[in-house]
């Protein structure tokens, strides 16, 4: 994984506004921005995480890469190639290169389907992968059961059948059907039991490490996105204000909001004194941010400046990885 190669995935001033329909003698409502020019890039073989406080726009982000929401505006590029201007069929087709692993694993999973079944189902509507007959799908199914944990008996059980870690393993064994180049993972583990989580992010990690997939990674744990990841993009109402590498970022965090957000993560060594920042007041609205930096209502650092002008995300230190890029006037 290197940033010297054309990235996988290129997501560029990326919007999602949700309007209301307009009622008779009623004011228009002000649109939902829930993403507001977000850009970045995921490399193959890479994971690049999504972090920031619910309602702050990651699931969003990641839903419109897929298009399973139409971005407002914007552009998302798969190999060079426009997703946003594919026609359905296209953009159909174009999902054999990129899966997504749900954030609750029994409700993504057709109950009326056997395991074996919905871990088929993929190819079976792409017809042609390793070929259409039923037995070579029963092995490709059997290989995926048995690469993600689980035994290939389990393929003729029902999903409320499994547990809930087995029930992630199934659907990430679905997602793996097609050879995806990237998977959007929607807080993938955070339905799971603690003692579960584990299994599962290293699962992904050895399935990365084997296939070379690319993992766009949405979460809200810090410390299974500090595990998983190489780079990590902090988003705060609709925007992203800080991307770096993982080392860098847990260790020299540069935006107030992060330093705040990783503030929050438990210090295993109990003789290190946990130096906690409180976040104050409550996420202004999406329908009506504030002016200037998003942030400044909540910041401790904030300036008459802040409120006016809209800091920029810019770069503030180069690294093999992509770079430090932080939006704040002061960092
Ligand atoms: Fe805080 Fe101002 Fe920086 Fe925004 S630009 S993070 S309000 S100091």
């Amino acid at each position: 994984m290197t940033t010297t190669e054309a990235p996988l995935l290129r997501v560029r001033n990326l919007r999602k506004h949700y309007t209301s329909p307009k009622r008779w003698l009623q004011p228009a409502k002000p649109a939902i921005q829930a993403v507001d020019g977000v850009s970045f890039s995921v490399a193959r073989g890479e994971t690049l995480s999504l972090v920031g406080e619910s309602g702050c726009g990651k699931t969003t982000t990641a839903k419109s890469v897929m298009r399973l929401v139409e971005p407002t505006s914007g552009s998302v590029e798969l190999e060079g190639q426009e997703l946003l201007s594919l026609s359905p069929e296209d953009m159909r087709q174009r999902r054999r290169d990129l899966q997504i692993i749900f954030q609750d694993p029994y409700a993504s999973l057709n109950p009326r389907l056997t395991a074996g079944d919905i871990v088929a189902e993929p190819m079976r509507n792409f017809g042609n992968f390793g070929g259409s007959a039923a037995a070579e799908r029963r092995e490709r199914v059997q290989w995926l059961f048995s690469r993600v944990g689980l035994r290939p008996e389990a393929a003729k059980k029902y999903p409320h059948e499994f547990s809930g870690g087995q029930r992630q393993r199934l659907g990430i064994a679905r997602a793996l059907a097609l050879n995806p180049k990237l998977i959007v993972c929607d807080e993938p583990v955070s339905a799971l039991d603690v003692s579960v989580q584990a299994q599962v992010v290293n699962l992904l990690m050895d399935l990365q490490a084997e296939f070379g997939i690319a993992y766009l990674f949405v979460a809200h744990d810090l410390a299974v996105v500090r595990h998983i990841s190489h780079r990590v993009a902090v988003m705060y109402l609709g925007h992203i204000v800080e991307i770096a590498d993982r080392d860098t970022l847990f260790s020299k965090p540069l935006h107030p909001y992060t330093e705040i957000l990783l503030s929050a993560v438990p210090v295993p060594n109990p003789r290190t004194p946990a130096r906690r920042l409180l976040l104050q007041g409550d996420p202004p609205s999406p329908a009506n941010p504030p002016s200037g930096c998003r942030f400044h209502t909540r910041c401790p650092m904030a300036q008459a400046v802040c409120k006016e002008k809209v800091p920029e995300l810019s770069e503030r230190a180069s690294s093999s990885q992509g770079g430090h890029w932080v939006a704040c006037h002061f960092r």
